[in-house]
Formats: C-alpha cells, sequence, structure tokens
C-alpha cells in the first residue's frame, strides 16, 4: 500500500521539522556552490542562516527557467563532473535547452518517489511496469524505470513507438503497470481493441501512471473505462526531477507531493505574494534534497492548489490539485486572476452544456465585463424559456461563487463556436479596443 510507510505518513510537525532541515542544507548548497544563487542572495540581503521556519524562504528570489537558459549547460551545477550520474535535458522547443545534473543520491531518491505512485496503483515488487514513455534525454522513461527498479518490480522498457507490439507485450508478458503519456496510453487501448482484444478484461493490466501532458477529465475517463485500471496522475518536470514529484492515490482528488524531498508555495503570479492552502495560484517549489541541481523557489508557470485536508488513504503528504493551466492564459478581470479552465471545470458540472465555450471580454465604461457564449446539448428543449432561464441562474451562480466574478451568460445554438483542431480560441479580449 506504501512504498516508504515511515515516510509518506510521516506526522506533520515531524514532517515539517524534516523540512525545514533539509530546506536550510539545500539553501546553503545552492547558495555555496551556485554562482547565480550566491548573486541573487546576496541582493536580496538573505542568507541560508535567515531561515527559521518553512514560512522564511518567502525572503528568498525566484528562479525561472530562463535563468537556467542563461547559464546553459550547467552554470547552475552545484557538483564537479565527477559527482554528476547523469543529464536530463528539456526538449527546447521553446527556446534553448535546458539542463538539469542528477548525482547517484539524485537518481535514487527520484526512483523513491516514482515508486510511491507505484504503491498507489497497488503495485509491489510482483508486479510488472510496462515502461512506454520515450527513453532518452527526456526525463519519462527513465524516470518510470528507476521507479520500477527501486520498487523491484520486473521493468520492461519498451520506451514509445511500435504499438502493436506494445498491446503484444501487455498480453504475453501479463503486465499490471503502464507508465507514459495519457494520450500515448489511450492509443496503446485502441490498437488494443483494433486487434480484436477486450483489455480490461482480456489482459491482467490493472494500473496506470500517466503525466507529461495536459489530460482532461473525459479522456482519463475513456482510458481508464478501456484499459480497466486505476488512473494515477504523475506529476513531475524535468527542471526539477521528473515524474514523481507529486503522484495521486486512489482517493482522487489530489495528486500527493513528495514532501520529504520538495516545498511546495502556491504564489499569485501577478503579486508574488504567497497564497495560503486552498487558493489558486502559480506553483513554486524548492528542492529539499537535490546534490546537483538544486531549485530554489522554482516558478513551474503551473496554476494549481494545494490541499491540506487529510486524505484517507493516511499519506500526511499534502496534495496539489488538478493544474488549471499555465500562468500565461491567466486573466485579470475586475482586478481578480480568473484562467479559463476554472470556467471550463464549472462548465463540465452542467450536463445540459456542451463542452464548448467561448469568453468575450469587454469595457462596459471603466469596468470589464465577461460574456460567456455557451451551447446546450442538442436535446435541450431551448426554446422552454423558464428551464433555460433556470439554467442561466444555475450557471450563474456557480461561476460567481467559484470566480468571484459576474459573468453574462449567452446561449447559442448548438455547434455554432467554433471548433478547432489544434487548441481552442477560448478567449477574445477586446479590452484594449476602442468601441
Ligand atoms: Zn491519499
Amino acid at each position: 500500500m506504501y512504498f516508504q510507510p515511515e515516510i509518506e505518513t510521516m506526522p506533520r510537525e515531524e514532517l515539517r521539522k524534516l523540512q525545514l532541515e533539509r530546506m536550510r542544507e539545500s539553501l546553503r548548497n545552492a547558495y555555496e556552490n551556485v554562482p547565480l544563487y550566491r548573486e541573487r542572495f546576496d541582493a536580496a540581503g538573505v542568507t541560508p542562516d535567515d531561515l527559521e521556519s518553512l514560512e522564511d524562504i518567502a525572503k528568498f528570489p525566484f528562479v525561472v527557467k530562463q535563468d537556467m537558459r542563461d547559464n546553459y549547460p550547467f552554470g547552475m551545477f552545484a557538483r564537479e563532473n565527477a559527482d554528476v550520474a547523469r543529464i536530463h535535458a528539456s526538449s527546447g522547443t521553446t527556446g534553448q535547452a535546458t539542463v538539469v545534473g542528477h548525482t547517484a543520491n539524485d537518481l535514487a531518491n527520484w526512483g523513491d518517489c516514482f515508486a510511491r505512485g507505484i504503491a498507489m496503483v497497488g503495485g509491489d515488487e510482483n508486479s510488472t511496469i510496462q515502461v512506454s514513455y520515450g527513453y532518452g534525454l527526456f526525463t519519462g522513461g527513465l524516470g518510470a524505470h528507476a521507479g520500477g527498479e527501486a520498487m523491484g518490480c520486473t521493468v520492461i522498457p519498451t520506451s514509445s513507438g511500435n504499438t502493436k507490439r506494445q498491446v503484444q507485450m501487455l498480453k504475453d508478458c501479463k503486465t499490471d503497470i503502464l507508465a507514459c503519456t495519457p494520450s500515448y496510453a489511450l492509443l496503446i487501448a485502441d490498437t488494443a481493441i483494433e486487434m480484436g482484444y477486450d483489455p480490461a478484461t482480456e489482459f491482467q493490466i490493472s494500473g496506470g501512471i500517466f503525466g507529461a501532458e495536459p489530460c482532461s477529465e473525459n479522456m482519463r475517463q475513456e482510458i481508464a473505462d478501456k484499459l480497466g485500471i486505476q488512473y494515477c496522475d504523475a506529476y513531475g518536470l524535468s527542471e526539477i526531477m521528473g515524474p514523481g514529484v507529486a503522484m495521486e492515490c486512489a482517493e482522487r482528488g489530489g495528486l500527493h507531493i513528495a514532501e520529504d524531498q520538495f516545498y511546495c508555495e502556491i504564489i499569485d503570479p501577478e503579486t508574488l505574494e504567497v497564497l495560503p492552502d486552498g487558493e489558486v495560484g502559480e506553483l513554486v517549489i524548492t528542492t529539499l534534497t537535490r546534490e546537483c541541481s538544486p531549485m530554489i523557489r522554482y516558478r513551474t508557470r503551473d496554476v494549481t492548489t494545494i490541499n491540506a485536508e487529510p486524505c484517507a488513504c493516511g499519506r500526511t503528504h499534502r496534495k496539489i490539485g488538478r493544474l488549471l493551466g499555465r500562468t500565461d492564459d491567466m486573466l485579470i478581470i475586475r482586478g481578480v486572476n480568473v484562467f479559463p479552465s476554472q470556467i471550463e471545470q464549472v462548465i463540465t458540472e452542467f450536463p445540459e452544456i456542451a463542452t464548448q465555450y467561448q469568453i468575450i471580454l469587454t469595457m462596459n465604461g471603466p469596468l470589464d465585463h465577461v460574456e460567456l457564449q455557451v451551447e446546450t446539448e442538442p436535446d435541450f428543449p431551448i426554446d422552454e424559456v423558464r428551464r433555460l432561464e433556470d439554467l442561466r441562474n444555475r450557471l450563474a451562480a456557480a461561476l460567481k461563487s467559484n470566480l468571484q466574478v459576474a459573468v453574462d451568460i449567452k446561449f447559442v445554438e448548438p455547434k455554432t463556436i467554433a471548433r478547432s483542431e489544434g487548441k481552442a480560441k477560448r478567449v477574445i479580449d477586446l479590452r484594449g479596443e476602442n468601441q
């Protein structure tokens, strides 16, 4: 049930003590060995000795991806070459690649973090895990592989591609757990079905650990149903480690952060203030044990919440909620931070409404005005005024309570909002234009 019970169920107070001790050590490692941190800390007038409580981390400056690019490739390493066991790199599709180094201890900790996810889907040393993430500079394949080995599983390193062979291995090798991206999991499931199998009943597979790309609630359900598995959402990023930073237990409702390894904060991306647990904002991560590439207050740009409620699974580590998008998507409406994905979440709770929507922002005098265009499902009696008004009122109330912003709702005929093959254009912001 747990991979490291003494750590995963550690009483909060003890855990916070461990975090503080490790955070001090991590700050020292960064300050003493990485010129960028020394310069930044000095400029901010702080030293590692100023950390007296976990919350004191807020005194320290942030780092961002650009800092890693500017110090490409090894400028932010805190270890000499002899101690670096491996490097990984981000793809660099949006600019200069970023390189992260791992010592042998870093790699061992990574394996442990991922192995906790294997336990969350019911795996143990008797399990067979098929790793269908790509192997290479990308952290998915080797991260999941390390997890399987840490747990003592039989690891099948298929990597991605050759999907029919993947299906055949799943079946013939009696794979229990599949690890890959959600879109690849769906392709594997569909390929198996095309090949004439019903993986949900004919295969032994019972768990899946999926991450590295966004996945909608519908797609997630489809994968879980087609493969007949418990779905574990894995969070991670190459700048911090890779998959395993946070993993979703069987209770769902969030991903347990490996809090003995990472300290997470949620900040307002505009004011940079730390927000209390439960509020929506940008996830900021400080690594507590990483030797080669310590990250102090790394701004992930990922938008989520931290849930500190006790979890029925018995793990004491706080959870992050589903990712709600990137900070780049954030809108500021009447001074309130709003993410389009928050609106989407509300809409999905209304079965009468299709998932397509559009947000149109205009100025109404000095105030922002928000119009939300939604389509009713084709079988909804859009001519029945009373039912339509009832739906409008319920939707408006739900939006108001979730966003703290009043929204004007406009119903449009089914299939009138433009569909897009790629990223849908959800927001039309006309506030900067003359009206
Ligand atoms: Zn849990």
